[in-house]
């Protein structure tokens, strides 16, 4: 029998290399397709000599050609992390907007059925918690936060009217904070910029008192929710994330600890828009998808720390953020 066939948009990036590699465990075609602004070749070279991995270097925020059949598109290209967006917010609200409307055009040309990768960031700065699908959010447009929030947001309202003005399959799912291996360790990202502090023997670095919260979902268990959303024949939109919530204090504790560094935490201000309490709600995934995380937060931690460790003492180093420049046109 022919192997199903998927694009996956992002595929060197944290997410998007998982996927690779569960497509590819369940016994896909695999053609992953990345610009390599923010995604790292290195997350997928393992895949470069299978027969049944292509790879494509182009941005889909241009038009999007793939020979051959597809029967699944995942859209997961994007910037993710609050530093990386801030820095390159043009490219984020491209990749967000034309680059689904290119995706989704080029699911209506093959018939395929097409995942987009939303965001708990729809819901912005909530003013209820836990978030469920149904609350609406509540988002600044014009804050440096909005490039991300509403190229998600209006990401999700394209697609939701390709399905039912084209009929479109498509899925889409909501995710809120996941960790693991493969995270760029310059992303600024919370959980790479404590371990990397740690590793480097730095203070870590709180923002604002500490007191805001996040949910941390460990990386297989959101892949394993995506993969049974797609699967799945709902069309709305459901949260994947684990709602074990922590303030950013606490954890910074929790990564001296499991370091076993000696640390201090110092404060620096809190970044304008950042989320004080976030939580997802996950009853629709329970019920439509029979899915819930299984791995807690120390043991994902510890394969976490295992993975920053391994990385070799030159990359531990370069601890300033990317740079873009060379991407931006003037
Ligand atoms: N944060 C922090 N120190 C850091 C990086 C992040 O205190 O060095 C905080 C940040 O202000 C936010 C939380 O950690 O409240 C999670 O930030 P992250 O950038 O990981 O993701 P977000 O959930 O905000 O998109």
């Amino acid at each position: 029998m022919k192997k199903k066939r998927v694009l996956i948009t992002g595929a060197a990036g944290f997410l998007g290399s998982h996927l690779c590699d569960k497509f590819i465990d369940e016994g896909f075609s695999v053609v992953g397709m990345d610009n390599l602004i923010t995604g790292d070749l290195k997350n997928i070279e393992h895949l470069f000599e299978l027969k049944n991995f292509e790879f494509y270097h182009h941005d889909v925020s241009k038009f999007v050609h793939v020979a051959g059949d597809l029967d699944y598109v995942l859209h997961f290209a994007s910037p993710a992390s609050p530093i990386d967006y801030l820095k390159i917010p043009i490219q984020t609200l491209k990749v967000g907007s034309l680059g689904t409307h290119n995706l989704l055009g080029l699911a209506k040309e093959k018939n395929a059925r097409i995942l987009i990768a939303s965001t708990s960031e729809v819901y912005g700065d909530p003013l209820v918690h836990p978030q469920s699908e149904d609350y609406y959010g509540n988002v600044n447009t014009i804050g440096p936060r909005g490039v991300y929030d509403e190229a998600k947001r209006f990401q999700e309202s394209i697609t939701m009217a390709y399905h039912r003005f084209h009929g479109l399959e498509t899925r889409i799912v909501r995710i809120f904070n996941t960790y693991g291996p493969r995270m760029r360790l310059n992303d600024g990202r919370v959980i790479p910029a404590f371990i990397g502090q740690a590793l480097r023997g730095e203070d870590l670095t709180v923002f604002g008192d500490g007191s805001q919260t996040r949910s941390f979902c460990f990386v297989d268990d959101q892949v394993d929710g995506i993969y049974k959303l797609l699967l799945s024949d709902y069309s709305e939109p459901v949260n994947i994330g684990n709602p074990h919530e922590i303030t950013i204090k606490d954890f910074a504790e929790e990564i001296i600890k499991l370091t076993q560094t000696n640390q201090k935490v110092v404060y620096q201000p809190l970044p304008k828009d950042d989320p004080m309490q976030r939580q997802p709600d996950i009853s629709r995934a329970k019920e439509i998808l029979n899915w819930e995380p299984k791995v807690d937060r120390s043991e994902g931690m510890k394969i976490t720390y295992e993975y920053f460790k391994g990385l070799s003492k030159e990359e531990l180093r370069k601890k300033e953020h990317k740079d873009f420049s060379s991407h931006i046109r003037k």
